[in-house]
């Protein structure tokens, strides 16, 4: 038997404006339960919905930089349904004509995956589930926060496009740093900014499979986690003969296992008929050109980084992380020597940023540059610049730092006087070396290295040292 992964995406993108998509509630502030709310979000009968200009200028931005194809008449829809968290009993949307549709997301990896549709919506409030506070014994009660109601979102769809799950999850990581490049949304999938949907199915010997959903997967772990696992599932029930059942399906990070949420019966009606309190979303030259000010790019980034570091790998984590990437952007802007600043930037900062829990817009960029300056110039060695980013992360000025401790080369440094010092005060190790145990090197070179503080090159050190053992 032949099997083929098949996926397709629906991934929710909340939008960067200052207010919400249909009354000027702040999107900010959302913390507390229930402050950012209207009676238009909240859903009150006689109330008007105003469409968002930023959310329209930023679907327009999204849509220019994905090559899609921007429709100039658009409209919203109401999509019926009942939930608690949408007291309207329905939702704005847009139905049969998005604002984009037919786009290209162009993959670091030179691969196009084609993308169906995008269009704007509202999100619905969210429920917040706890256990009883007593007057319903042993039951749970689900409290409702109406902040996040009526932010805006934008919907991306994708046909059952994705061949792997690993080529999923590298496009789910590449949409969300094209969002963050462009200045639209954050994209933290933790804070729930981006959120994915899956349709997943497995073919076999060309023959379709039966489609299972997989709804709000958080991470892009999570992502590559799941597809893999369900995969594995269809797998092996059709090896075995068995039958997939159409459902919903929720993942479970601890597990690492999907588990049934819903069986699908059939799929819901939900009644879309146009929105009669709005006007027909119709595009204008003045919009278009606002769009302009969104304008990073990722691919472009990426391609920067590329030619900094000379490695793929590097190049992509740089790129992903915004932050890291315009941090080293700048400082390459300012001539600083490729070699040093990979090593700063991708090696030594991230390990100590992790260890520090501090991010990098933390990173103090006057202090980086006084510590690439002084490598640059030959008066300090990797290893001090290392100690020195350490300083700086512990919140003591490096380069105060660097003059109490005598970091600092000095042109008067003896070096052979130390050498022959260190050798003076170790001969067993000289007698062991030259009865031709090599490995004592290592040990002198410390000791040498201990007495000049790290100032000193080690590998040129340590060649004068092997000289003068050997003279
Ligand atoms: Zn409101």
């Amino acid at each position: 038997m032949n099997f083929k992964f098949v996926a397709g995406l629906e991934i929710h993108v909340q939008l960067n404006t200052k207010t919400k998509m249909f009354c000027s509630c702040p999107t900010e502030g959302l913390d507390v339960p229930n402050t950012r709310v209207c009676p238009v979000c909240l859903g009150y009968p006689g109330t008007l919905p105003v469409i968002n200009r930023e959310a329209v200028i930023m679907a327009i931005a999204l849509g220019k930089a994905l090559n899609g194809h921007i429709n100039m008449i658009s409209r919203f829809h109401r999509k019926n349904y009942f939930y608690p968290d949408l007291p309207k009993g329905y939702q704005i949307t847009q139905g049969d004509v998005p604002i984009i549709e037919n786009a290209v997301l162009p993959l670091s990896t030179g691969k196009n995956i084609p993308i169906k549709r995008m269009h704007l919506e509202e999100d619905a409030a969210k429920s917040v589930h706890v256990s009883s506070s007593g007057r319903l014994a042993g039951a749970q009660e689900t409290l409702l926060d109406f902040n996040r109601s009526g932010v805006p979102l934008i919907e991306i769809v994708t046909d059952p496009v994705f061949e792997s799950p690993e080529e999923a999850t590298l496009f789910v990581e590449e949409l969300q740093a094209t969002l963050r490049y462009l200045g639209i949304s954050n994209a933290q999938m933790e804070l729930g900014q981006l959120r994915c949907d899956v349709n997943v199915s497995v073919e076999v010997d060309g023959k379709e499979g039966t489609r299972v959903e997989i709804k709000n997967l958080n991470s892009t772990r999570s992502i590559r986690q799941a597809l893999t696992y369900e995969y594995n599932r269809h797998v092996e029930a059709y090896k075995r003969g068995e039958n997939i059942i159409t459902e919903t399906l929720a993942f479970d990070e601890k597990t690492g296992k999907t588990r049934t949420m819903r069986t699908k019966q059939s799929s819901a009606d939900y009644r879309y008929f146009p929105e009669p309190d709005l006007p027909p979303l119709i595009l204008t030259e003045e919009l278009f050109e606002e769009a302009n000010r969104y304008n990073g790019s990722f691919l472009d980034a990426y391609h920067n980084a590329l030619s900094w570091t000379n490695k793929e790998a590097d190049a992509r984590t740089l790129a992903l992380n915004k932050d890291q990437y315009m941090l080293y952007s700048s400082l390459a802007e300012k001539g600083f020597d490729k070699k040093l600043l990979n090593r700063m930037i991708l090696i030594d900062l991230p390990n100590i940023l992790s260890e520090v829990a501090k991010t990098w817009g933390d990173v103090d960029k006057t202090f980086l540059n006084s510590i690439l300056q002084l490598q640059q110039d030959g008066k300090i060695t990797p290893a001090v610049a290392k100690d020195l980013l350490w300083q700086a992360a512990r919140g003591n000025d490096p380069m105060k730092y660097a003059e109490e401790h005598e970091l600092l080369k000095h042109e008067n440094i003896d070096i052979k006087q130390i050498i022959s010092d260190v050798l003076q005060q170790n001969p067993d190790a000289v007698e062991k070396y030259k009865k031709g145990n090599a490995n004592v090197i290592g040990f002198l070179l410390g000791q040498v290295m201990k007495k000049t503080k790290g100032t000193v090159d080690p590998n040129q050190t340590r060649a004068l040292l092997e000289q003068m053992l050997n003279e």
